[in-house]
């Protein structure tokens, strides 16, 4: 690979975020990392060698002043995230410090980094593929446990891995057909035409359309949703986000429409990030301060994907409860029936267009699991859709992933037509170059590295 100018500076940045801690680190990546270090860094060994992956003790220096009791690690290419040459400095994990330390660094050969500059060499140096460097991103924007868990797993190649045998169904297609193309003539053992349809629909078109599916996944655990809890005043509204968040935050009040604006929060349901927001009570003789409340109440209904509609089960249902369910039923609506601790046994509540329903006791914490569970089958139309080793392709991988999809049909109808092989070869190039803009590689090459592996021509 070329390398650009950009790319053989050395770069550095704070890799620590923001504020105080118990230790910040500095990252150095390229040509002059360890020159930077031997001029910045007084190990306290009298012998040290900055031998590779080894961390030393010692002090930083400005003009023979000691900036930071640190411990420093050179990593030597290509054994480090970059490929390149890094240097980590281990300092005390105040801000302004590692902005000094940093700022002696920059007055040398080196320049700041761009935003995920570092991660970006890996790519270009050969270390990640384009998923992997993007699982990074994801790992560090999670919001849920499960959110970092496939974060890993892509970083681990799980995206890569279940793309890599479609290319090679490709590129072997492709071969099959460039030399069809090429060589008419020559007597080449060759698989049929149905055999190629049915590897190009079991090989490609499945696992294309399963990777699609699971795109879906990606978006929910990466992007989340977001939930209303509507009720009228008093059915336990803050109870229940409480219950949910299993701590105080909304207050709690015996006083009907105390909760005068909403509250927001984000809470892991299954893994699936959800921000629940609590509105106000909607009313129909509200004071002027709730007025805005419900406004706001509407707006948010109107925004969500899914309404809990919360209703004192014990007391059974209102005019208040109706006219309020004829404002959220045109959304997927949950019916939480609350208060059961006051009941033995629920009275039926006659409400249409409510799929599904959970009894529950905000106060008493029960029936919460189950009601989260009721929110991720809602959300995911049906738990056992859900493979728990998936990938979750993101946006990005969709779009190319519904190109190659597309390309794959359109190879398959004119294979079915009979219509030659020179546009099947255009499709099936469209294709790669489609799951080749995934992983970031190029394609062209490959192909014709493929077609002359397989078949020894020209000997
Ligand atoms: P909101 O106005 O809908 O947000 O209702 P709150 O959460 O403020 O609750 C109103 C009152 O109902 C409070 O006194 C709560 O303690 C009570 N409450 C909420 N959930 C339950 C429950 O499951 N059982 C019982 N017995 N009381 C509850």
């Amino acid at each position: 690979m070329v390398l650009t100018a950009a790319q053989e500076d050395t770069i550095a940045a704070i890799a620590t975020p923001p504020g105080a801690g118990g230790i910040g680190i500095i990252r150095i990546s390229g040509k002059q990392s360890l020159s930077v270090l031997k001029q910045i860094f007084q190990p306290k060994a009298s012998r040290c060698a900055f031998s590779s992956h080894r961390l030393y003790y010692g002090h930083i220096h400005e003009n023979e002043k000691v900036v930071d009791e640190v411990m420093a690690v050179f990593m030597a290419a290509p054994r480090s995230y970059t490929c390149e040459d890094v240097v980590e400095i281990h300092c005390h994990g105040s801000h302004l410090l590692l902005e000094r330390v940093l700022a002696l660094i920059v007055r040398m050969d080196v320049r700041l980094a761009e935003p995920g500059e570092f991660t970006r060499r890996a790519f270009l140096n050969g270390r990640i593929d384009l998923t992997q460097a993007e699982a990074v991103i994801d790992i560090l924007s999670a919001k849920t446990r499960k959110g970092v868990e496939l974060g890993q797993q892509q970083l681990g190649g799980a995206l890569f891995r279940a793309i890599e045998p479609v290319q090679k169904a490709l590129l072997h297609a492709s071969a099959f057909v460039e030399v069809a193309i090429d060589f008419p003539d020559e007597d080449i053992e060759i698989i049929d035409h149905s055999q190629l349809i049915q590897q190009l629909k079991e090989e490609v078109l499945a696992p294309l359309e399963k990777l699609l599916a699971q795109a879906e996944q990606g978006r929910l655990y990466r992007s989340g949703i977001s939930l209303v809890i509507a009720g009228v005043p008093n059915v336990g509204k803050s109870s229940l986000l409480n219950a949910l968040l299993q701590e105080e935050r909304a207050l709690v009040t015996d006083i009907p429409g105390t909760t005068r604006d909403s509250i927001e929060e984000t809470v892991d349901i299954c893994g699936i990030p959800v921000r629940i927001i609590d509105t106000a009570g909607i009313r129909q003789h509200a004071g002027e301060v709730e007025e805005l409340g419900i406004a706001r109440a509407r707006e948010l209904i109107g925004a969500a994907d899914l309404v809990l509609f919360v209703v004192d089960a014990a007391r059974g249902l209102t005019e208040e409860d109706r006219a309020l369910f004829d404002v959220v039923c045109h959304k997927p609506v949950l019916l939480v029936k609350n208060k059961s601790d006051l009941v033995e046994q629920m009275p039926p509540l006659q409400l249409p267009q409510v799929r599904a329903e959970v009894v529950i006791s905000a106060r008493k914490g029960e029936g919460i699991d189950l009601l989260r569970k009721a929110i991720f089958a809602e959300i995911t139309a049906g738990e056992s859709q859900w493979d728990e080793d998936a990938c979750a392709p993101n946006l990005r991988h969709k779009v190319a992933l519904a190109e190659a999809a597309v390309a794959c049909r359109h190879i398959l109808e004119t294979l079915e037509m009979g219509l030659g092989y020179d546009l099947v070869a255009v499709d099936l190039q469209n294709c790669l170059a489609s799951l080749g803009d995934i992983t970031g590689e190029t394609t062209a090459e490959d192909v014709l590295d493929v077609v002359f592996q397989q078949f020894c021509l020209g000997k």
